[in-house]
């Protein structure tokens, strides 16, 4: 489907002689929102990757609005992608630095609006420095990490949001808490999540291995 927005075409990949996604094939519209699903080892998170363009198949295509994942700059990730994992990777620096990642291009107004869209708005601007406040481990909850890296991945505005078990490592209040978040945030975006519990899934599921 040449109109297809993310495609993978008949897709075998193995990080050594060990295949793991053997000839798939996935498509997602535009605004479509898809869940992975699978059992641990299958290769969802490897598929993420592969969008990302970490890694490029030994087989078939993995083609983001028909560019192939492997030739898009690096440059134009962050608008393209929006990628959170389980875990936050802390940047030395202050709160609207984690969201921002030194990008002078994200204004203060779309930190804010991420913020609040995240529901983290409150909680930053009762800190000392509210935004300027430098961040060290002990500043946020595991949940208010977890938002402050979806806030970080929706600040350039991506077109694709790629979610890898983000509710993981979370109790069951918080995990409610993030994924009305990550709803928000998806709004009409594409997005493609990958969860092992069927309350943390999203629209269409698309079995893996
Ligand atoms: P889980 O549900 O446990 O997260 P997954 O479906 O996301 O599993 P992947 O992380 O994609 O699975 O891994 C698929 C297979 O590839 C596993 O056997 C894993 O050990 C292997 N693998 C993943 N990353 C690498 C790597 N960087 N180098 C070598 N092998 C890897
Ligand atoms: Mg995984």
């Amino acid at each position: 489907d040449p109109k297809a927005f993310v495609e993978l075409k008949n897709v075998t990949f193995g990080y050594d002689d060990r295949i793991i996604l053997d000839h798939i094939n996935i498509q997602v519209q535009k605004g479509e929102q898809v869940t992975l699903s699978g059992r641990t080892g299958a290769g969802k998170s490897t598929i993420l990757k592969l969008l990302l363009g970490l890694y490029e198949p030994q087989e078939g295509e993995v083609r983001i609005q028909g560019i192939a994942a492997s030739n898009i700059p690096d440059g134009d990730k962050r608008r393209i992608f929006g990628y959170v994992e389980q875990s936050f990777h802390r940047v030395p620096g202050t709160v609207k630095e984690q969201i921002t990642l030194f990008d002078k291009n994200i204004s203060m107004e779309a930190v804010k609006k991420v913020a609040s869209l995240t529901g983290l708005q409150d909680t930053i601007e009762a800190l000392p420095e509210g935004y300027d406040t430098i961040c060290t481990p002990e500043l946020f909850s595991q949940g208010q990490w977890q938002l402050l890296s979806i806030a970080r991945a929706a600040a350039a505005s991506p077109r694709l949001l790629l979610f890898d078990e983000i509710t993981a490592n979370l109790d069951a209040e918080t995990e409610k808490e993030v994924l009305q978040a990550l709803k928000r945030v998806s709004g009409d975006r594409t997005v493609i999540s990958i969860s092992h519990r069927t309350s943390a899934e999203m629209g269409r599921i698309i079995p893996i291995g």
